[in-house]
């Protein structure tokens, strides 16, 4: 059975929940594989909509086996959270498994982050202050705490004296702040250590033998290529790679076992946050696109900050899905658009030095232009159809021309933000 990575094609929000939890139904596990509880997944079914932020979208299918690898940063108090949540309305409790190399984000990696987006004011990266950033530099500093820390008191002790001390200078001299210890910051961890234990193993074992057995796995990324650190819109990008090719690492899996990535694209664009965003809309046409998106209006699930809305950008998706090596895309919100009467998309972008396909470096695209072409609109709801053939003429349209536009072939299309709304081609 093939590994299956659900990655986002653009910034974020491209509705990669609502695939992982379609395709979760024919799969043994689902792993996350970076990033934290900063950006959200929206699920709706039968018992109702669920906003995860932390549990891999595989949750909500009995049966499945829910791993958090060891890229991920992971906040103990948000997982049992969410987890809580879940139980209280009605989600039978979810098989969870953590990996016990996963790392800590600790109560002052959240400190740093807002202390550090208030200094930068204007400049500031418009950090969720989830404490991300500063989770993934102290990785890379080797000041992090591993889950398996948590059970070994006097190593915890001795690996959060060594992480604060730098941090302790900082406090002092750059915030103004009083200093913290360690034994009440390990007090803190500590509370929810005993309940996390039974959850937590090496989930690299347990993945691999599953890999050997054929079982079938989905790894599922957070927010999308263009917040890739490497090959995003830097620094406006994230600090974890939220590329497919980073998912072997971050789960634990062999770089070949993944031989199926389904990147998710919106059938018009969105993006939280700050950063250059070519096809932005503003004023009344971007308020009528924001509020038709989504399930309820593109707002984000965990910042409820209004996302900012435009045109397909055909130039960006290709760009994605290149860098996500792309096997197949998933085209949501395609209903969203059957309000209008033309719908554009960005085919090129008008940059400085010309005219271009390419996805350019971040000093260009802050003034690169769309160009736009012109597609007749559908005017009617979609959201019942279940196969191509039965969508308007139009609507085929549209989506074959942004398939020869990206280069990838559009497998899903989904048309409501409910499981059931989506057909395969
Ligand atoms: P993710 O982070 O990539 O999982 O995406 P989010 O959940 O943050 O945002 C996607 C939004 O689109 C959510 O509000 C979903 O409920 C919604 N959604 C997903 N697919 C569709 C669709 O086909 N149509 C509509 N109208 N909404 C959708």
């Amino acid at each position: 059975m093939p590994v299956t990575a659900v990655v986002g094609a653009n910034w974020g929000d491209e509705g990669k929940g609502k695939i992982t939890d379609a395709l979760a139904g024919t799969s043994n596990i689902v792993v996350r594989f970076q990033g934290g509880s900063n950006a959200g997944h929206t699920i709706i079914n039968e018992k109702g909509k669920f906003a995860l932020s932390l549990l891999p979208s595989g949750v909500c299918r009995p049966g499945t086996i829910n791993v958090i690898g060891p890229g991920v940063a992971f906040h103990p108090g948000d997982f049992f959270a969410e987890l809580d949540n879940l139980i209280e309305r009605g989600i039978p409790a979810p098989e969870l498994r953590v990996s016990d190399r996963a790392q800590l984000v600790t109560p002052y990696h959240r400190l740093f982050d807002a202390l550090e987006e208030e200094r930068l004011g204007d400049r500031q990266f418009g950090s969720t202050k989830k404490g991300i950033a500063p989770f993934y530099a102290d990785k890379y500093l080797k000041l992090g705490v591993q889950v398996a820390d948590l059970f070994d008191e006097r190593r915890l002790l001795a690996r959060l004296e060594t992480a604060l001390e730098a941090k302790n200078v900082l406090l002092r001299q750059l915030y103004g702040k009083s200093e913290l210890d360690a034994a009440s910051v390990a007090e803190q961890l500590l509370r929810d250590a005993e309940r996390l234990k039974p959850y937590v193993c090496d989930t690299t074992e347990l993945l691999q033998s599953a890999w050997k057995r054929g079982e079938s796995i989905l790894v599922e990324g957070q927010l999308g290529a263009l917040r890739d650190p490497d090959h995003g819109i830097y620094p406006f990008s994230t600090s974890s790679s939220t590329l497919a090719g980073f998912a072997s690492v971050g789960a634990g899996l062999p770089p070949y076992a993944i031989d199926r990535v389904v990147a998710v694209t919106k059938a018009y664009s969105s993006c939280v946050g700050t950063g250059p965003f070519v096809t932005e809309l503003h004023g009344a046409e971007a308020e009528e696109l924001r509020k038709r998106g989504g399930d309820a209006g593109e707002y984000g699930v965990v910042t409820k900050r209004p996302r900012r809305v435009g045109w397909f950008d055909a130039v960006a998706t290709r760009y994605g899905c290149m860098v996500q090596g792309a096997t197949e895309v998933a085209l949501t919100n395609l209903d969203v658009l059957g309000y209008l009467d033309e719908i554009p998309l960005c085919v090129q972008y008008r940059t400085e030095s010309g005219t271009t396909g390419s996805f350019p470096v971040n000093a260009q695209l802050e003034t690169a232009q769309p160009v736009l072409e012109k597609m007749p609109g559908w005017r009617t709801a979609i959201s019942d159809v279940r196969s191509f053939d039965k969508l308007p003429r139009e609507a085929q349209a549209y989506v074959l021309r942004i398939e020869e536009l990206i280069g990838v072939p559009v497998r899903r299309v989904s048309v409501g933000p409910h499981r059931d709304q989506m057909f395969e081609r």
